[in-house]
């Protein structure tokens, strides 16, 4: 072990890789080198070894990449947000409710959904939609009669007659009017289905938030009423005899606000609108806010995109103080409050786990480069350059940089054979590794040569698609932290950036999280022969789960739910195992016939064997890889002790 790793701290590579600061209690770095979870906010003593879990997914025959969905996150962040809310309210002698809703969209998927209504029941947590599929889940999944079913989203008619359907079964589905076409719809639907609807008007609000979202208010934006539209939805729905049904405002910003700025401006429009029609005679008693609270992904607690510069805690109390101060100004009885975050209940409660399965590195080649008899000069010349450490780093590059660019022409013209343009371009690269040790603050600053960091960063393979697992940091260049999950008590002694296994060069991760900053590159632990190198990315539950796409047939990934439990052995257990996509599964979703396939492969084994190409024995094995690579994973099946 050299003198550097020796002088490693876990305390050095949480300031690396940032894992308190972006892990919200959740996560940090434990005594043994390994991520740790603590995933329970009741119990922050009680802690999960990542290195355990591991060693149980490989027991239970779990192949990488798999997501790890920490129910007890889950649980926590619903009674954390409802829980402050309460709080609040009852510290500021607010006199509404905070009766908030899980937007589906975030995150559909079944067991996420009833976990949330599990933990939210004592606060009648209820829920949001986006679209008639997702109303139909919320349909199922809120029974709650005292718990909100929130609708958003473009509506036709089966939408608001699904709505409607709520209505006769008591639930509170109060359908959110995005346009005025839909309210006359729905107006007409609940005379001929008899019924009173729960009615909610969407404002188009003048503030802008800032970062991605920013588009989804302002007067192009494209959701929403306008104040006049506002004013005329009073006067039809009083002519319809049915402004007893309006109950609710609704605005929303956009999402991961990081400004809490534009919280406070939000909710300063929002009330006084709130306050306005019901002076003017709306009979509403809700309040919604939409989504927008944020995740502080890099940990920096910033207005950059990925951060937010204020804390749950912070946005709650902006939240009520803000609204209480307008209506009593304006002595209007506070709403009750209706909250939408789906980002923040989620985000924290998953992660993709991997492996690296191999590392690109130009500058690694091992090839043979002593001197030959007779050799061409241009061989001779990038010798020179080798251990020239005399020489100043600019010029040296640029020698390297000529003599390459000279090789490669008298290559192609059939001047150097291919054994001396392998010996070149080994060359090449040794000299750039050996120029990049010896910069000093000095010549560091000459751009071509501080970028020669990132020119000689390896690249780890993941075994994983960023097009299924991470889609937003391709999509939007969002960051998501990617930390080793084990060996954090050693010292990383590369600098490496994660490309994915697809056929796409923008299967790549661009940004890190390095010291408090970001960074186009990570360092990372040496490979070792014969042993995986674990690595986790963070922070995947909102969004990035339910979003991804099987570009090159790379299908959803196997998911492992771990409850925690002190009394089981390292504090948890796997609840369930959900596979992932087989390949069969995501050909037949592109119409294949797998067994059609599996029959014509087979057909073409038996002639082999026909014409004594093939042994019948061998066939029949053939036949059988064939069949058990349709039924596996879509991913890299990569045994540890090959
Ligand atoms: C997407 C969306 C949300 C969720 O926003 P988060 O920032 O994830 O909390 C809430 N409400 C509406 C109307 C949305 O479109």
């Amino acid at each position: 072990m050299s003198q550097e790793t020796q002088n490693w701290t876990i305390d050095d590579a949480e300031d690396l890789y940032g894992v308190k600061r972006w892990g919200a209690g959740y996560f940090s770095i434990g005594e043994h080198g390994n991520i740790q979870i603590s995933p329970n906010h009741r119990k922050p003593d009680v802690y999960i070894d990542m290195a355990e879990v591991l060693a149980e997914m490989e027991a239970e025959g779990i192949q990488f990449p798999a997501v790890i969905r920490f129910h007890d996150i889950l649980r926590s962040q619903v009674e954390i947000l409802n829980e402050t809310f309460r709080d609040t309210i009852e510290t500021a002698g607010y006199e509404g409710e905070y009766v908030g809703v899980y937007p589906i969209k975030v995150n559909q998927m079944r067991e996420v959904v009833e976990e949330i209504m599990d933990a939210g029941e004592p606060y009648n947590y209820g829920l949001e939609a986006g679209s008639k599929p997702e109303l139909m889940a919320v349909m199922a999944y809120n029974e709650n009669p005292d718990a909100l079913t929130i609708l958003n989203g473009y509506k036709d008619e089966d939408y608001l007659t699904m709505a409607l359907l709520g209505r006769h079964l008591g639930r509170k589905m109060i359908v959110v009017v995005e346009k005025f076409s839909e309210l006359e719809m729905l107006v007409r639907l609940s005379k001929k289905y008899k019924v009173d609807p729960m009615i909610g008007l969407r404002s188009k609000m003048m503030v802008r938030s800032t970062g991605k979202w920013s588009s989804s208010s302002g007067d192009r934006a494209k959701f929403g009423l306008s104040i006049a539209e506002i004013v005329n939805a009073m006067e039809y729905l009083k002519q319809h005899d049915m402004l007893h049904c309006a109950k609710l405002l609704h605005f929303h910003i956009g999402s991961q606000i990081s400004d809490i700025r534009k919280v406070k401006e939000a909710i300063t429009e929002g009330a006084r609108l709130y306050a306005k029609m019901v002076q003017m005679g709306m009979p509403l008693e809700y309040l919604d806010i939409g989504g927008g609270l944020g995740i502080d992904y890099d940990g920096s607690s910033t207005t950059t995109d990925s951060s937010r510069n204020y804390s749950t805690d912070e946005y709650v109390a902006d939240v009520v103080y803000g609204v209480k101060q307008i209506c009593d100004l304006e002595k209007v009885a506070h709403p009750n409050l209706v909250s939408e975050s789906g980002r923040a209940i989620t985000a924290h409660h998953s992660l993709v786990v991997t492996n690296v399965v191999g590392e690109i590195n130009p500058g690694a080649t091992d090839f043979d480069i002593t001197v030959e008899e007779g050799e061409h000069v241009l061989v001779s010349n990038m010798r020179e350059l080798v251990g020239a450490n005399d020489l100043h780093p600019q010029e040296r590059f640029n020698d390297a940089a000529a003599y390459k660019q000279s090789a490669y022409e008298a290559f192609k013209l059939g001047i150097l054979s291919i054994r001396e343009m392998a010996k070149i371009d080994t060359m090449y690269w040794l000299v750039l590794t050996e120029i990049h040790q010896k910069l000093d603050e000095e010549t560091r600053q000459i751009q071509e040569l501080e970028e020669l960091e990132d020119t000689l960063a390896s690249q780890y393979l993941a075994n994983m698609s960023i097009f299924q697992s991470a889609a937003d940091t391709w999509a939007i260049g969002q960051l998501l932290p990617i930390v080793p999950l084990t060996r954090l008590h050693e010292k990383p002694e590369v600098r490496v950036s994660i490309a994915d296994i697809t056929c796409d060069s923008d299967g790549k991760i661009g940004k890190y999280i390095e010291n408090n900053s970001i960074s186009d590159n990570i360092p990372m632990h040496r490979l070792q022969r014969g042993e995986s190198y674990p690595i986790g990315m963070f922070l995947t539950g909102a969004y990035q789960d339910v979003m991804g796409d099987m570009h090159n047939l790379f299908g959803r990934l196997t998911e492992v739910h771990i409850f925690s439990h002190d009394d089981e052995p390292g504090a948890f257990y796997i609840e369930e195992i959900v596979p992932g996509h087989s390949a069969e599964k995501v050909l037949e979703t592109m119409q294949y016939n797998t067994d059609y396939m599996a029959k014509m492969v087979k057909k073409a084994i038996d002639k082999q064997i026909r014409k004594g190409n093939l042994a019948p024995r061998e066939g029949v094995r053939w036949t059988d890889f064939y069949e058990r690579c349709l039924a596996g994973s879509t991913y890299l099946r990569y045994d540890k002790k090959a």
